[in-house]
């Protein structure tokens, strides 16, 4: 599969025997990409499989130590591991004081290239791209400057019809050009419109995360039509209240999201740990969202 997501971790706040705090891998196109560390992860991947030196870039969305306190460990694992090829690091501001603070304290350098990247707070914008996918961030609503993320493909090329392109009978150095979407006209005056020889490409896939975040519609113009999207479902409808003062949302208001964004398959995660079933959660947000799944830890998704 070329894009796909595990979850590794579906907790808030604190790990627990069923539910580490927040991090995801994301296999893109030949990327590997880690989105948020909370602790424990680097047993999470290595109980899922993953191999964790092939991690090119992770994205940080916010300085809370349950999407945090498990970077500086997989860092230094790497490390010993012997480590040498490079890893960026996306994150809000402060990212890089806390990763230096805790490696330098224990004595710890890491000597493989670490490129940090620090988000400035309220901002969007692409942070990543190549031939293949292209990453932005995106500010969230929480009690600290907390960014989501969106992975996306690139546009693929236009299809070309053989049997169409054949019987126009211009030179096949044409098609590169007629595969672009532009019209072409040959040495003989033949004119060749990219429409009628090609069909669209597959669809651009894309996927979100949106955690943690309180209930925002500022997110729906950088989610809307994504595939997949992890939105932040703390809270049943019960704690609405509470999920408006801790700034997370419930899973009513993740749906509202879904539904207003036109996404294809919401995931719901983030969840408080005085739930001890999740039933309940996806219940409440078909209501609104019928496509919904309460993700468990070690779930993969193909986007
Ligand atoms: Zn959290
Ligand atoms: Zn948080």
């Amino acid at each position: 599969m070329d894009f796909e997501v595990i979850v590794l971790g579906s907790g808030a706040a604190v790990p627990s025997l069923t539910r580490n705090t927040s991090a995801q891998y994301v296999f893109c196109h030949n990327r590997h990409i880690l989105i948020d560390c909370g602790e424990g992860t680097q047993l999470q991947l290595r109980k899922f499989k993953i191999k964790f030196q092939q991690i090119q870039t992770i994205l940080i969305s916010h300085l809370h130590g349950d999407h945090i306190f498990g970077l500086p460990g997989l860092l230094s694992t790497m490390q010993l591991l012997g480590r040498t090829k490079g890893i960026t690091v996306y994150g809000p501001k402060g990212i890089r004081k806390f990763i230096y603070a805790c490696l330098e304290e224990v004595g710890k350098g890491i000597y493989f290239s670490l490129n940090i990247v620090e988000l400035e707070p309220n901002t969007s914008g692409v942070i990543f791209e190549d031939k293949c996918i292209e990453i932005v961030h995106f500010p969230l609503k929480h009690g600290v400057p907390a960014h989501g993320y969106v992975i996306k493909e690139k546009p693929h090329k236009r299809r070309l019809l053989r049997d169409k392109f054949d019987e126009t009978g211009v030179s096949v150095s044409y098609i590169q050009k007629l595969i672009q979407g532009e019209d072409i006209v040959d040495m003989s005056g033949k004119k060749v419109r990219s429409d009628d020889v090609t069909i669209p490409g597959k669809k651009q896939k894309k996927y979100a995360y949106c955690c943690d975040t309180a209930y925002s519609t500022d997110i729906i113009s950088f989610v809307e039509n994504a595939d997949v999207i992890y939105h932040d479902a703390t809270f049943l409808s019960t704690e609405e209240d509470r999920a408006a003062e801790t700034f997370h949302s419930t899973a009513k208001q993740a749906a509202s999201i879904a539904y207003k964004a036109k996404i294809g398959r919401l995931l719901l995660g983030h969840f408080s740990a005085r739930y001890t079933s999740t039933k309940e959660h996806e219940l409440e947000a078909k209501e609104i969202f019928e496509k919904v799944t309460a993700v468990e830890d070690g779930d993969k998704f193909v986007i």
